[in-house]
């Protein structure tokens, strides 16, 4: 049963059973993929219907944002708690690594998943890493091949939202490939080039804020993100179907 939060159904699990869901997924040989929605992707997908349905459609869907937990407490169904994107893939790449699978980065800068890529193998020295790609190129199709090719276990998709979730939707029947997560910029930490928020900022719930002291341009997408808030008190106010717009 997923937990419906303004229109958008996460699954609600803790660290430990996301991460069996996963592992248990990495070990099926049909494609699957991961999403990890929060507040920006709950405001984006009430405009956009095909991102709402790649969203629900997911095997698993993870809140990454602290905005979505708050939301779900407002909503009186609350979720146990927040699973950073970040830290899944880190331990899917511990499940990969188990079992010497092959791993595909693709996103980012030109560079960053090569970079990414060699710290990961530093680490996790059973993993194979099949491909990188920069997430800045004009031939979708093209990509999705060259994916197919190498074969992937596991793929990291981080072009930001929407893209990431629809190149998962639209490519995933040729990507030769287990398991596919839209991890948003999980490519420039694991690359070293961003840095999280200290655990203290982290375990108050702080970490946006953190990335908004480092990163002052996201002001403008952030600041409508309380907008998720009152959005879910004002449905909670009136008792309305979380499907109905507001
Ligand atoms: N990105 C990309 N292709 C694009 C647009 C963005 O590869 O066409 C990358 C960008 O370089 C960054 C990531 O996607 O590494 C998105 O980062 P963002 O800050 O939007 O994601 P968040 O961490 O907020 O989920």
């Amino acid at each position: 049963m997923k937990t419906d939060i303004l229109g958008v159904l996460f699954d609600d699990l803790t660290m430990d059973q996301a991460v069996q869901a996963g592992a248990g997924l990495l070990d099926e040989d049909t494609f699957h993929y991961v999403v990890t929605p929060n507040p920006e992707f709950i405001l984006d997908s009430e405009k956009d219907p095909e991102f709402r349905a790649i969203l629900n459609r997911a095997d698993l869907s993870i809140p990454d944002g602290v905005g979505v937990i708050y939301a779900a407490k407002i909503l009186g169904t609350p979720l146990r708690e927040r699973l950073p994107g970040i830290e899944f893939a880190g331990a899917m790449l511990e499940e990969l690594d188990r079992r010497g699978g092959r791993l595909f980065l693709l996103g980012a800068k030109p560079g960053v998943a090569e970079r990414a890529g060699e710290n990961i193998l530093a680490q996790h020295p059973n993993i194979v890493l099949c491909g990188t790609q920069d997430g800045y190129f004009q031939d979708e199709a093209a990509v999705a091949h060259q994916i197919g090719q190498a074969r992937p276990d596991l793929l990291f998709v981080c072009l930001g939202a929407p893209k990431q979730e629809k190149f998962m939707a639209r490519w995933g029947a040729y990507l030769n490939t287990r398991l596919a997560i839209g991890l948003g910029g999980a490519l420039d930490v694991l690359a070293g080039d961003t840095q999280r928020a200290p655990e203290a900022w982290r375990k108050l719930g702080l970490e946006w804020a953190y990335r908004l002291f480092k990163e002052p341009k996201r002001l403008g997408r952030m600041v409508r993100l309380p907008l998720v808030l009152v959005k879910a008190l004002w449905r909670r106010l009136l008792g309305r179907r979380a499907d109905k717009p507001i």
